[in-house]
């Protein structure tokens, strides 16, 4: 990595205060799903935000939370339902010239080399042959891949793959980069080293991009490369807040100022959560698809001597090297369930969770299956139709139906899986994967 981009225009040094330079505006931005029934699945509502000159924006939620869907819009590849995005004054229609993405997956054409696949996107502009080369080159050598060029995606590590992604999008010569997750299928080691290398070349200015969009659900990653975080809920997604980060590069993760801001954003993703028992979930409540075995082992880590039942969730993260989007579904089924509570960046088991520890398996279960009917309404909802029904069986298809007025269908799909799993764990009703039916009837082996 050292040849260098030309500036075009002077930039600020990142790290820096921003600059009041304002490069893209997001305005108001909606955006909804259409759905077969029902009402249409809101994923976005009224979120606003300035990309300012030499700034990383981190865009940090939990899976679901319209992330994706918003980094969509500002690429130009869907529209907003409602509001608008600005780009060098105007309002975007379409993708615009200046603003590239990196891919999660990669996405690379299989069937073409490293140099092919990085002037793939040069071909489309028409430019001279030899000129295309030596851009492909030139951003081929700056990410690091020289000496791979004439390879095939299959021939490289995922690392290097990433590295033909990041390539692809620099190659355009854009001005703002977009990322979503681009680091998130990569192995631990594999991703920090890439993250490192693209903040010494963004620090070192050999890059031609301005301002970068970076999309998480990893709070340590938005805290070691962002400028600031907006951080999203979900069901809508909106921003929640807005965290500046004021550490210069190269970050410490180990630094105490560090630890605490990660602490810090944990705990704003854990309010919202804080609602206590006043929360009443509807049949159409999303609910995590987390395994019964997870939840059984979470619960018997926080009642033990280490953590006498409360937990700092960061650490708790790191001790049981968990990442926030499997905690947070984790910690949070046990809160659904009446087994925990979630405040201020902690877990804490409740009385119920801490009986739960010392129970045996029998006691767990009926102990399980009451907390389902009385807290979990498409747990009731199902037991009862089975109930009702002669036969007591129905088909996983009627539920589904149901579920997907108030969900998306793959929400809808996970939610029925979660539910099938707990229920089966509690012995409340059976699911026959063959005839995708419930039934209340124990399968033979399981009746003894
Ligand atoms: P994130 O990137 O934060 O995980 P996404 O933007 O991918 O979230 O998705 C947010 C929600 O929007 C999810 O519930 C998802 O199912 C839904 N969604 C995304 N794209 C579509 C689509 N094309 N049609 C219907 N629902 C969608
Ligand atoms: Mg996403």
């Amino acid at each position: 990595m050292n040849d260098e981009y030309k500036q075009s225009a002077p930039m600020a040094a990142p790290g820096d205060p921003p600059l009041a330079d304002t490069v893209l505006e997001v305005r108001g931005v909606r955006r909804a799903f259409k759905r077969p029934h029902g009402e249409p699945l809101v994923v976005l509502e009224s979120v606003n935000l300035n990309l300012h000159k030499g700034e990383i924006i981190g865009l940090l939620g939990r899976s679901g939370s319209g992330k994706s869907t918003l980094l969509r819009i500002v690429a130009g590849l869907i529209k907003a339902s409602d509001g608008e995005v600005i780009y060098r004054g105007e309002p975007l229609h379409g993708p615009a010239e200046g603003i590239s993405m990196v891919f999660q997956s990669f996405a690379l054409f299989p069937w073409l080399t490293v140099l092919q696949n990085v002037e793939a996107g040069l071909e489309a502009q028409g430019l001279p042959p030899d000129e295309i080369r030596e851009q492909a080159l030139r951003a081929i050598d700056v990410i690091g891949l020289d000496g791979f060029a004439n390879a095939y995606p299959r021939e490289l590590s995922g690392g290097m793959r990433q590295r033909v992604g990041f390539a692809r999008a620099l190659v355009m010569n854009p001005s703002i980069l977009l990322m979503d997750e681009p680091f998130s299928a990569l192995d631990v080691l594999t991703a920090e080293t890439l993250r490192t290398d693209f903040l010494d070349l963004w620090t070192e200015n050999k890059l031609p991009i301005q301002s970068v969009l970076l999309v998480t659900h990893n709070i340590e990653e938005a805290v070691f490369m962002c400028d600031r975080i907006l951080v999203f809920s979900a069901n809508p997604g909106r921003v929640v807040a807005e965290i500046k980060v004021p550490f210069k590069h190269p970050r410490n993760r180990l630094d105490p100022r560090f630890r605490q801001l990660v602490d810090d954003i944990y705990s704003r993703m854990t309010v919202r959560h804080a609602t206590g028992k006043a929360t009443v979930l509807s049949i159409g409540e999303r609910l995590p698809e987390v395994s019964t075995n997870l939840m059984a082992g979470l619960i018997e880590t926080l009642a033990s001597e280490t953590y006498k039942g409360r937990a700092d969730m960061p650490a708790l993260a790191q001790a049981l090297a968990l990442e926030v989007d499997e905690l947070f579904p984790l910690a949070e089924s046990l809160q659904m369930l009446g087994y925990a509570e979630l405040e201020s960046g902690d877990v804490q088991l409740t009385p119920l969770g801490l009986q739960f520890a010392q129970a045996d398996t029998q006691v767990r279960k009926v102990g399980f299956a009451k907390q389902m009917l009385t807290r979990i309404p498409l747990a009731a909802h199902i037991k009862s139709v089975l109930d009702e029904r002669p036969g007591h069986r129905a088909p996983a298809v009627r539920f589904l139906s149901e579920l997907e007025d108030y969900l998306s269908d793959s929400a809808a799909e996970h939610t029925l899986s979660a539910v099938t799993q707990w229920g089966r764990y509690a012995e409340l009703f059976t699911y026959d994967d063959a005839a995708e039916a419930f039934s209340l009837d124990m399968p033979e082996a399981e009746a003894s």
